[in-house]
């Protein structure tokens, strides 16, 4: 059975799709190096980084949320029988651990209420959709799936001149979600349940968008999709990732984010996060990430 984190009313599973999932540091992050990390990369060293090979570990995976009365899923991963060649290890994947992990959330795809889409690359958006019978049908067919009106236009434009581009994922796991009437449009400010609050987070993409979750407990989790990849850039707020739309606004609303997560203790629950969440602490002007769950 997959342990819930309890946050005051809401419990949290991660369900694994890939993990880990290893990019070089440098290729994610342009112009990085462990040595920028300092001290932090023997804190982060093993589970978020590997300090040695100049790597950075993620996991892909969604987060699993019972709050308020509905069961919401952040994010959706890779997929399974999607083609993308361009990236080995997404492509053509089958008997991967992801529905078998979803179960031993004690829940099914038909329970889940809502599926809230982060921003719409190929690694949020797989599990959307699965194949049967040759088309691709939505996985959570008793879902709402919520995503933002900005994320689809340029998604949709994008392929419309390229239908590969972002491995062709806004045509088979976009698009049929649409067509079948699940789609839903949220913007900032829109509660989605009681006390659960959608939050823009623009830059990685335009129109990225986070939850934000009045907990009842202390602190309040907030699911900050690709605002933050990886806790190095806890320590390097200005590392911008090499698939950030805006650089520029990027490092903005992650400034923005980790200023706010130390002013009001938040709870932050990035989508890649090896961990089921950080705390953001500061001590003589400088930043530092704790996982303490
Ligand atoms: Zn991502």
């Amino acid at each position: 059975m997959n342990n819930a984190v309890q946050y005051g009313n809401a419990n949290v599973y991660r369900v694994i799709d890939l993990d880990p999932f290893t990019l070089p540091l440098a290729f994610l992050f342009p112009g990085a190096s462990i040595a920028a990390l300092g001290a932090a990369a023997t804190a982060l060293d093993g589970v978020h980084i590997d300090a040695r090979n100049g790597a950075v570990h993620l996991a892909v995976q969604s987060h699993l949320i019972r709050f308020a009365g509905k069961i919401i899923l952040i994010d959706s991963c890779v997929g399974e029988h999607k083609p993308r060649p361009a990236r080995p290890d997404w492509h053509q994947r089958s008997n991967s651990p992801y529905l078998a992990n979803f179960a031993a959330c004690g829940c099914s795809p038909d329970d889940i209420d809502i599926v809230m889409c982060t921003h719409l690359h190929a690694d949020h958006v797989g599990w959307n959709t699965r194949l049967v019978s040759g088309q691709w049908v939505p996985t959570f067919a008793n879902a709402r799936y919520l995503m933002s009106q900005t994320e689809i236009d340029l998604r949709a434009s994008e392929t419309a001149h390229n239908p590969q581009t972002n491995h062709g994922s806004y045509r088979d796991s976009v698009l049929p979600v649409i067509e079948h009437g699940l789609v839903d449009i949220v913007k900032a400010d829109d509660a989605i349940a009681d006390g659960a609050t959608i939050l823009a987070l623009p830059g990685h993409t335009p129109g990225q968008i986070g939850l934000e979750i009045a907990t009842g407990g202390p602190s309040r989790a907030v699911f900050c999709g690709d605002a933050i990849h990886s806790p190095a850039q806890v320590y390097q707020p200005q590392w911008a990732s090499a698939f950030c739309h805006d650089t520029a606004q990027a490092i903005r609303t992650r400034q923005m984010l980790l200023a706010r997560a130390v002013a009001d203790d938040l709870v932050l629950i990035p989508a890649h996060l090896r961990a089921a969440h950080m705390r953001i602490r500061e001590k003589n002007g400088a930043m530092f990430s704790v996982f303490d769950a």
